[in-house]
């Protein structure tokens, strides 16, 4: 979807127009316009034809119902994923940002991919809106928006803005900025920018390990940027907006799952006001990693509690429909790739 040339299409004909092509796409998340019936058939057809906002998905849903994966069709034939978690009270859709990523995190299926693309801002706002209207069907609504899925989102960042701006502001999708997370694996100059940006959407890192050589073997992007100078960012960024900080963390096997891992991730998040979010490992067949044991977890989790720190453990989604990261549209590329070599 590509929401700069709906708004050029629109530009000679009289204001009122757009603002009906917004209601339409927001508010009323029609997926086709021949479904926008203020507009003459004329203009109808025409947007249908220059800048369609139908969406090229393919669904699936996990056993539990709690998890639904779309994989998306970009126009360029590249695939993406974006999914839907499904709370008691909350909708929360996990965004992506890039059409793989280029920072190769070891143990996530998107780093695999390597790098294709950025995605453009109407790329990156029909994946919300492709589960609203999802959702509308069900008469429910998006509540929560993580920019989680697959790339790193400071490194398409004025994309990403511009996207939160859509799905932020009255005319577009009209979600409360508090509502909207941006997880990051730590890219300094951009926190820091973030920090000064006039909207008050959270700040999530993905830590992974509170230690530097740790950290390098499951994030490589660690070498560019060592964890002090993260930290730094993310002092600068509290002093500046004085809000709570997520520490993500992946719980995997033997690697930072140790009573020492966790005594070191107390002593690391201790001067942030923040919240550690624990997560399971979520490993596909290639993985060569595993998720620590339930007991381990459990244990990591009570030594953090009795250092009076906020740990929250997320629930691990739709491990049936490879709901991690990546492990979809990896799956697909794979599959476009012997197609195009297959000589039969
Ligand atoms: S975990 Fe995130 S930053 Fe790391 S490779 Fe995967 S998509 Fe990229």
């Amino acid at each position: 979807m590509n929401l700069k040339l709906i708004e050029k299409t629109l530009a000679s004909r009289p204001k009122f127009r757009l603002t009906q092509a917004q209601k339409a796409i927001f508010k009323e998340l029609v997926s086709d316009w021949s479904q926008v019936t203020v507009f003459p058939k004329e203009l109808r057809d025409k947007l249908n034809i220059v800048c369609p906002i139908t969406i090229d998905s393919r669904v699936y849903v996990s056993l539990d119902g709690r998890t639904v994966k779309a994989l998306l069709t970009m126009q360029d034939d590249e695939n993406i994923e974006t999914v839907l978690m499904k709370h008691k009270e909350r909708n929360t859709i996990c965004v992506s940002t890039q059409v793989g990523c280029p920072l190769n995190c070891s143990f996530c299926a998107t780093g695999k991919m390597g790098f294709k693309r950025n995605l453009e801002i109407g790329e990156i706002v029909e994946q919300v809106l492709f589960f609203g209207r999802y959702l509308k069907a069900k008469k429910e609504k998006v509540t929560n928006i993580v920019f989680m899925g697959m790339g790193e989102p400071f490194l398409n960042y004025d994309n990403v803005l511009g996207a939160i701006r859509y799905l932020n502001q009255k005319d577009g999708f009209n979600l409360g900025a508090r509502h909207i997370s941006i997880s990051t694996s730590g890219i300094p100059d951009k926190i820091r920018k973030f920090a000064k940006e006039d909207i008050e959407v959270n700040l999530a890192l993905s830590l992974h390990s509170a230690d530097d050589s740790t950290r390098t073997k499951l994030m490589p992007v660690n070498k560019a940027y060592p964890l002090q100078r993260v930290l730094d960012a993310l002092t600068y960024y509290q002093d500046k907006t004085h809000r709570k900080i997520m520490f993500e963390y992946i719980m995997i096997a033997g690697i930072n799952d140790s009573e020492a891992d966790a005594r070191k991730l107390i002593e690391l998040t201790k001067k942030y006001t923040c919240l550690i979010n624990l997560i399971p490992y979520n490993s596909s067949q290639n993985s060569i990693y595993k998720v620590s044991t339930t007991e381990r977890i459990a244990k990591f989790k009570k030594i953090l509690e009795s250092a009076r720190v906020n740990v929250l453990q997320r629930f691990s989604y739709g491990r049936d429909i490879d709901a991690a990261c990546g492990q979809l549209a990896n799956k697909a590329h794979k599959k476009n790739r012997e197609l195009q070599t297959d000589p039969k």
